[in-house]
């Protein structure tokens, strides 16, 4: 049993010895200079440049000092300079790699630019540059080290964030307004502490043969004090009468670095193979002025959320990707309006961007973007986010990558009382408790103090809902709530949320690739296609699939099984494949799938207009018989049906 929980890397061999050695070095550190520190230091004439004997293992020096005990005396100074420094570059490299993941990315492409001035600086010529200005000594060898150290740390801590700087959890902590040094150090800095430790490990063992390098070539340590490259150094000048002087130092030396290196690398592959065993940043809203927003409809008062001409895109390889084009859509408050689509469509996109939450180096625009009387467009990032507080949750896809894996559930949770309502640290996590309970989560108080990988999936999902309501929100967006789910966890998830919604009176976007689960949460159906919305319905249309007016909409909602459906036969499918948006999409975006496609379709793109049914359609050639004036299109004579036997639509 006991075996069991021994940490692994010392049932290795070689982590086992490495650890021996190291820790005997820090007791040495700490025990030999009160033990023997006096007797090292002490000149004795009459035992001047000594061989080894019995009395003096090693020998002595020219002032008669013996040469063994000072090996292990000056263990402190040359392990404590070589930890100093470590540390020192270390702490450095953190702040310098880490800190801007959570500042934004101007202030990333700042410190990246210094990073990598400082990595091409020659790192022999920092160190003189180190001596001319401080003069030789122990300070000036340990802040050379320091600096010589900081880049590459920061460059390992500024790839480590970067993963931490565009996952979910770091998003969610951002959206409920956790301050910017909390986000460091209890989101960023916890999930990139084990590389970091190895890396520091690995490193001492490097700083300590530097070290000893600059006191051998009489830069470092001065005398009186006295390290190993010190001791070696003046060896060096008694190697003919006392070979055995330089035998202390070299051989500590050479263990003490080894050793360093053996444990980080145990450490390393401890941690690889613990791994086997068991990823937005805040865009900012550029205006578009396509439309001079006074001339856009003033706002209703139930209306929550009203987006006009919202487009998002990203530079790619061969030019912008526009995952996202011309989105508009209004949501009522309380109201559940569920967003489809195939992989792609841009139907999170889009929702992250309303949230202020694109990924990162996406241009978001928008002639308007008003949450609840406040409008968005053009607003710098922060004070969006700002504005926004506490008023949007997520629910995000993912349970496990959206909770940070570093901090318990219930702590996660209480950081909206604590930050925002000014709760104490008891209140906070009654209340995480209570947010918990109220998504029944059994035996609340217990599971608030376990982590998240603690937690079924469908337990983390709750807690994701418990998350996201916690800061009393107007507004709930749910992207992909129960993909990962299994059926039965699946029904359960979407009840709770439909019922937090409905307690609370919150509106709900809720984003899926799957119109069922849409069917049974949602009032209103927006779909979207290549980055569009086609079409904009009451969710009861989707019982009436022959008054549904775009092709794509019918096609999914053929996909939808009812009791008449043969369960025999697979459900129907769109043949082909969404279009590139990497390149310049011409026309209505699903004119290549679309079996009614006229020359109209390939040429120019349909607009969402007032439909009969109620909600809106783009498209020019609407399928429920209709010929909509708006549109301008001329009344397509082909029907859905036809258009099944052209095989356009399975
Ligand atoms: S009929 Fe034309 S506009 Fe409508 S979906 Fe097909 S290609 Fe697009």
């Amino acid at each position: 049993m006991s075996q069991n929980r021994k940490p692994s890397f010392l049932r290795s061999p070689m982590g086992l010895a490495s650890a021996t050695v190291v820790g005997l070095l820090v007791v040495l550190a700490i025990i030999a200079p009160p033990l023997w520190g006096a007797q090292a230091s002490t000149p004795n004439p009459a035992n001047l440049l000594r061989g080894p004997s019995s009395e003096h293992p090693l020998g002595t020096d020219g002032l008669g000092r013996d040469l063994l005990l000072r090996t292990l005396v000056a263990t402190r100074t040359t392990v404590g300079m070589a930890l100093i420094a470590t540390a020192c570059g270390a702490a450095a490299g953190l702040l310098l790699g880490a800190l801007p993941s959570v500042l934004g990315a101007r202030a990333q492409r700042w410190f990246s630019a210094v990073i990598n001035t400082w990595l091409a600086f020659p790192v022999l010529l920092l160190a003189m540059l180190m001596v001319i200005l401080m003069g030789t000594g122990t300070v000036t060898a340990v802040v050379a080290l320091a600096l010589t150290m900081t880049p590459s740390f920061a460059r390992l801590a500024q790839t480590l964030s970067s993963k931490v700087g565009g996952s979910e959890y770091l998003a969610a902590a951002r959206l409920l307004g956790v301050p910017k040094g909390r986000q460091f150090t209890h989101y960023v800095l916890p999930n990139i502490a084990e590389p970091i430790i190895v890396n520091v490990t690995m490193s001492i063992g490097g700083g300590l043969l530097a070290l000893s390098s600059l006191s051998f070539l009489g830069v470092g340590v001065q005398p009186p004090s006295y390290d190993w490259g010190r001791m070696l150094s003046e060896g060096f000048e008694q190697v003919y009468t006392t070979p055995t002087a330089v035998v202390g130092p070299a051989v500590m030396v050479i263990l003490a670095g080894v050793s360093f290196g053996m444990l980080g690398e145990s450490l390393a592959s401890f941690l690889r193979e613990r791994t086997r065993g068991r990823a937005l940043s805040p865009a900012k809203l550029g205006p578009a002025p396509v439309t001079d927003p006074l001339e856009l409809d003033p706002l209703q008062e139930d209306v929550l959320l009203d987006v006009k001409g919202l487009s998002v895109s990203f530079p790619g390889a061969d030019g912008w990707v526009r995952p996202v084009q011309d989105v508009s859509f209004t949501l009522h408050r309380g109201e559940i309006v569920g967003v489809v689509g195939e992989s792609g469509s841009g139907k999170s996109v889009t929702m992250m961007s309303v949230a202020q939450l694109a990924p990162a180096g996406a241009a978001v625009t928008a002639q308007r973007l008003n949450f609840d009387g406040t409008e968005l467009a053009g607003m710098r990032e922060q004070v969006a986010a700002k504005a926004i507080g506490t008023d949007i949750g997520i629910v995000f896809q993912d349970s496990l990558t959206a909770l940070n894996p570093a901090l318990r559930v219930g702590t996660q949770l209480a950081e909206v009382p604590r930050v925002h309502q000014g709760a104490t640290k008891q209140e906070a996590h009654e209340r995480a408790v209570e947010a918990l309970d109220s998504v029944r989560i059994p035996n609340a108080a217990h599971r608030a103090t376990l982590f998240p990988h603690e937690y079924s999936g469908g337990m983390r999902q709750r807690a994701l809902i418990a998350m996201s309501q916690i800061g009393k929100p107007k507004l709930i967006i749910a992207d992909e709530p129960t993909t990962a789910l299994d059926v039965t966890v699946q029904q359960r998830v979407l009840a709770l949320l439909r019922r937090e919604c409905e307690d609370s009176g919150a509106a709900a976007l809720v984003v899926s690739h799957d119109i069922a689960v849409l069917a049974e949460l949602c009032q209103r159906i927006l779909v979207m296609y290549a980055g569009r919305i086609v079409e904009d319905v009451d969710v009861r249309m989707l019982a009436h699939p022959e008054q549904l007016a775009h092709p794509y909409t019918r096609a999914l909602a053929a996909s939808l099984p009812d009791l008449d459906t043969d369960r025999t036969k697979p459900l129907a499918t769109i043949p082909g494949e969404p279009p590139d948006l990497s390149k310049p999409v011409t026309g209505c975006g699903f004119a290549d799938r679309c079996a009614l496609a006229s020359d109209r379709c390939r040429t120019e793109v349909p607009v969402l207009v007032q439909h009969r049914h109620g909600g809106q359609v783009a498209c020019f050639h609407p399928q429920d018989g209709s010929s909509p004036e708006d549109s301008g299109a001329a009344g397509s004579e082909t029907t859905l049906h036809e258009a099944h036997e052209e095989g356009a639509v399975a």
